[in-house]
């Protein structure tokens, strides 16, 4: 039975982002192409029932981890808290994961939704995870961004 890995849709060239665009990396699909697995892609924000194109989102407290705990917040451009929505889609994003059999997931870094080691919180990049990203860890799935192929092979290897 071939891997499945959880990924960004926008990094498979979906035109998933809040900007109607993707950040389609062909480093990507061949890598899953020449290894055999099989790519799961998932749009967390377009799961929890957000428009393509939409406002852009970021952090205004805390970060992923501390929306989850409730104590972190996250505004959109017109001044709308998203927190309902971005837990909406990690929740579907958790199913999807959970049904297609990935123990593993490479997401798009800074993303309120998939960032893993960075978002941001207004307009600075700070240390901290995505919503998505988040759930996922706290479940057991092992998370990365789009610069750690190797990681990731090495993760599956084990
Ligand atoms: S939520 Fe994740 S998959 Fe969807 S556009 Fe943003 S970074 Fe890409």
């Amino acid at each position: 039975m071939p891997e499945t890995v959880l990924v960004s849709a926008c990094l498979v060239g979906l035109c998933s982002r809040y900007d109607g665009q993707c950040r389609a990396d062909s480093r990507i699909l061949d890598f899953f192409t020449s290894r055999g697995l099989v790519p799961i892609p998932v749009c967390p924000e377009q799961y929890g029932g957000l428009s393509t194109p939409r406002p852009r989102t970021w952090f205004t407290l805390g970060d992923g981890r501390k929306v989850l705990d409730g104590c972190g917040d996250l505004l959109s451009d017109n001044g709308e808290k998203m927190n309902g929505a971005f837990i909406r889609g990690a929740l579907e994003t958790l199913k999807t994961a959970q049904m297609t059999g990935c123990k593993t997931a490479l997401l798009k870094e800074r993303s309120p939704s998939c960032g893993v080691h960075h978002v941001y919180l207004e307009e600075r990049i700070v240390p901290g995870c995505g919503v998505t990203t988040a759930l996922l860890r706290e479940k057991g799935f092992k998370v990365f961004n789009e610069e750690e192929l190797e990681k990731l092979i090495e993760c599956l290897n084990k």
